[in-house]
């Protein structure tokens, strides 16, 4: 088997790349997946978004090595692996993150990656119900849409931020991102708009485009320092494919740097003590590991506006009922409607803290069980964290989990930034628009008085908020492992396109960020092609 381009890894930035790779019939592009077709009926369900948070039919189920910082904890670290990949399994909210962040990568060095240079792809891919405008774009295969419904809670929460200095934000995504507001979310007529449903499906067709689902890449192949193809495993068979042009890794920021490393490309001395042959010394790769931390804090409501009460019981029936025939309702939502980016402190230039404000509470985080009553979770997020964390093998076999650290709440500034925000959240919850609403707080309970019970607190639930980074991460100094045209440093033939490469952790959710990845990635891939031409 031969193609021009292959690309590892069916996910948000993967999907965008067999898309645009894929526009000129000439070039023959194979697209290999490790999971399956997205055929699990909750992939399709936006609320139905617990039910795959640890479903290993369709997620790798990660978990984290004991976490030293936060009682050596272990936690779920779910990633997609299903057409799609963790588009497919994600809470769609679609934030992009601030200017600055983008400013701050071609700050770095990495020229052709500030927020100018950007804008352009993300809306590129976007068709946004709201109409094009100078942040927005119409047309793009990715929808991205405002909620249809909003729970009561919402209103009350927005008008609690206003009381206490956070103003209205109606785009969270537009020129300022400081604010409370509404999100929009990838979903299409109330369904998940993955980047399988938006980049892929409709271009399954074409006669140059190979989709591999099911296939494992397990290493891939070099003669000296360029890349030749890949090899993987499908239905216990191994096979090999060759490639005329590159291998383009978008196995995101967990499994990138795993089959680097498999395939011979990492710390040499790593790699060696594994057993592993060296092929290109690269220091970087599996480093820096760069994740949002959350702490999730809950309260009782006194009325019923929240969803628990909407999928217990005969409104359960009134809410399947509602989305199957309507395409409505509180199963077309995403986890998160409405959010909030804060400073934490008067210095800041932008927001270090977002609120992700859940209209529920699970009785069981893990299970993701909705309580019966009322209540509402906000999760208190470091948007900059300084921790950093590592991902590298435990063994040199493909199919065994690779050791995740995240060294959570590592420094003393993450550690003050997230109990100022535990304290702003309380303030929120204290506003006088919630009196009419607010029950008791849950979680951490009105125990927890002093700045150090709130930190204890926060060392006992703060949990990775899925959004790991970094791990291949783009630059010019010696830790880079790509350089900004996404080639990997000292080899030819081989670029990474995904979550791993961001200089730095974006300050808000990252879908969008690691789509607009894929899209950058594809017209630098089809430049460089041209000018060879
Ligand atoms: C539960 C959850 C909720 C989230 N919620 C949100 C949200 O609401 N909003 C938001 O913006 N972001 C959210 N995120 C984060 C966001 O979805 C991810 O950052 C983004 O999807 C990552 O894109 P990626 O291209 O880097 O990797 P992925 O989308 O994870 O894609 C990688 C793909 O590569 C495949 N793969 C990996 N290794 C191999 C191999 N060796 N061979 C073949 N295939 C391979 C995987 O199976 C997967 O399909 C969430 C993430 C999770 C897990």
């Amino acid at each position: 088997m031969e193609f021009d381009y292959v690309i590892v890894g069916a996910g948000s930035a993967g999907c965008v790349l067999a898309n645009r790779l894929s526009v000129d019939p000439t070039n023959r592009v194979l697209l290999l997946e490790a999971g399956p077709e997205d055929r699990n009926f909750w992939i399709h369900v936006p609320l139905g978004f617990g039910k795959n948070v640890n479903n290993p039919s369709v997620n790798w189920c990660y978990q984290s090595e004991p976490e030293p910082n936060v009682r050596g904890q272990r936690f779920l670290l779910p990633r997609g692996r299903v057409l799609g990949g963790s588009s497919s399994i994600n809470g769609m909210v679609y934030v992009r993150g601030q200017p600055e962040d983008f400013d701050h990568w071609a700050q770095l060095g990495n020229g052709g990656w500030s927020c100018e240079d950007l804008l352009p792809y993300f809306k590129k891919s976007e068709n946004n119900t709201r109409g094009a405008d100078h942040f927005h774009g119409i047309g793009g295969p990715l929808s991205v849409s405002d909620l249809t419904e909003r729970a009561g809670i919402c209103e009350y929460m927005i008008r609690a931020g206003e009381e206490i200095g956070i103003p209205r934000n109606d785009d969270l995504n537009g020129q300022i991102q400081e604010g409370i507001g509404y999100h929009q979310a990838t979903i299409r007529n109330g369904r998940r708009c993955s980047t399988a449903k938006a980049f892929l499906e409709p271009v399954r067709s074409r006669q140059n485009l190979s989709v591999e689902t099911e296939a494992l890449a397990t290493r891939i192949l070099f003669n000296g320092k360029r890349a030749t193809g890949v090899l993987y495993v499908q239905g216990g068979v191994t096979r090999q494919v060759r490639t005329t042009r590159e291998v383009i890794v978008s196995g995101g920021a967990f499994n990138s740097p795993q089959l680097l490393e498999l395939s011979g490309v990492g710390q040499g001395k790593r790699l060696q003590a594994l057993g592993i042959p060296v092929v290109h010394s690269l220091s970087g790769v599996g480093e820096d590991l760069q994740d949002h931390q959350i702490v999730r804090m809950r309260w009782r409501i006194t009325k019923n506006i929240t969803w628990n009460e909407e999928v217990h019981g005969w409104r359960a029936l009134r809410s399947a009922l509602k989305f199957l025939f309507a395409g409505k309702g509180v199963l077309t939502m995403p986890t998160l409607p409405v959010g909030a980016f804060i400073c934490t402190r008067q210095e800041l230039a932008t927001p270090d803290i977002q609120f992700q404000i859940f209209p529920g509470t699970y009785s069981s985080l893990e299970a993701r069980v909705l309580d019966k009553q009322p209540g509402v979770t906000v999760g208190v997020v470091l948007l900059r964290p300084e921790s950093r964390g590592t991902v590298h093998l435990k063994t040199p076999e493909p199919t065994s989990p690779p050791a995740i650290l995240h060294n959570l709440l590592q420094t003393e500034r993450d550690r003050e930034t997230i109990v100022r925000g535990m304290k702003l959240c309380r303030r929120l919850m204290d506003a006088n628009a919630m009196d009419p609403i607010r029950g008791v707080e849950l979680y951490p309970g009105c125990n927890a008085t002093s700045d150090k019970d709130l930190l204890e607190a926060a060392l006992d639930v703060t949990q990775s908020n899925w959004h790991p980074t970094s791990t291949c991460r783009m630059g010019t100094d010696p830790m880079a492992v790509v350089d900004p045209t996404l080639k990997v440093h000292g080899l030819e033939r081989l670029r990474i396109a995904d979550a791993s490469v961001m200089p730095t952790a974006v300050s808000g959710n990252t879908n969008a960020t690691c789509i607009m990845i894929g899209e950058k990635a594809s017209d630098i891939v089809l430049q460089q092609a041209r000018g060879r031409e």
